[in-house]
């Protein structure tokens, strides 16, 4: 229902001009996570990353014709409009797939590291571990070549090489990528800090921004990652608005690359617009 009403508006022509009206204001942030080399026949999709390369240079490519991308920083630039692209989880095809595109186009990308797998590379982040699961699958059937791109980790060289690059910037998403709505508050402190503390020493940077898992926040949550020293942190389109704009940044996940949906998704319709200050 939903995809048919965006056909419907996107073919009347509606979405380009909500697109404009809402763009000259606003500026966007797009969220996407594991983008791998190929899609595979044989894995249950649930298991697989929601985009191939393929896909996610079509993104790319539509984005780069209509929009101007923006890095971290200028997001609380108020004369500034355009789009920033975000990764959550830190993925190693991030780093094998993602970044050539993006470094071809020149556009920046801001990625959000969860610390564990980096630590142990067999410690597949939790949710990956529940749908394997959940879907019965052994992993012992999958082939080497797909468990690098579809489920391992970045290696710290990896991230030190991307903080390294001018182009992009990384942030944290936890140790463990737990709701942390469901932490008591020396856990929710131990998983900000700990990860934070982690990426700032290998990559000699300080580590700003923060993106809440299954962007799940709430007011101590908040409070606590003022507390460690985020400059801002990142939810989902689903927002609770508790009066701390920089610590609430909505932005839009991005599953498909046909054009009515990347439109749909940029519309006003579908998204509300980011009022960091
Ligand atoms: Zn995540």
């Amino acid at each position: 229902m939903k995809i048919f009403f965006s056909k419907l508006f996107y073919y009347s022509g509606i979405f380009n001009i909500l697109k404009k009206v809402n763009l000259s204001n606003n500026k966007f942030i797009l969220m996407f996570h594991g983008v791998s080399k190929n899609k595979s026949n044989s894995l249950n999709q649930h298991l697989q990353p929601h985009l191939d390369i393929k896909q996610f240079e079509n993104i790319i490519k539509m984005l780069n014709e209509n929009y101007c991308f923006l890095k971290p920083d200028e997001i609380f630039n108020n004369k500034k409009k355009g789009i920033l692209l975000t990764f959550d989880d830190g993925f190693q095809n991030n780093y094998n797939n993602v970044i050539p595109i993006l470094n071809s186009y020149d556009i920046p990308g801001l990625f959000f590291i969860s610390t564990q797998h980096v630590i142990e590379p067999n410690n597949w982040l939790s949710f990956i571990k529940q749908n394997m699961k959940k879907y019965t699958v052994n992993q012992d059937i999958l082939s080497a070549d797909l468990k690098i791109d579809y489920f391992d980790g970045l290696t710290k060289d990896q991230i030190i090489k991307i903080a390294n690059n001018p182009l992009h910037t990384i942030g944290s998403h936890t140790v463990t990528h737990p709701d942390l709505t469901k932490l008591s508050v020396t856990n929710i402190d131990s998983e900000l800090i700990n990860s934070k503390n982690y990426l700032e020493n290998i990559t000699n940077k300080p580590i700003e921004y923060f993106a809440y898992p299954y962007g799940n926040y709430n007011k101590i949550v908040i409070e606590n990652v003022k507390k460690a020293g985020y400059k801002a942190a990142f939810g989902i389109d689903k927002i609770n608005f508790f009066g701390e704009s920089n610590f609430e940044i909505p932005r839009i996940g991005i599953y498909d690359d046909s054009k009515y949906y990347i439109t749909a998704k940029l519309s006003v319709l579908n998204q509300k617009s980011v009022q960091a200050k």
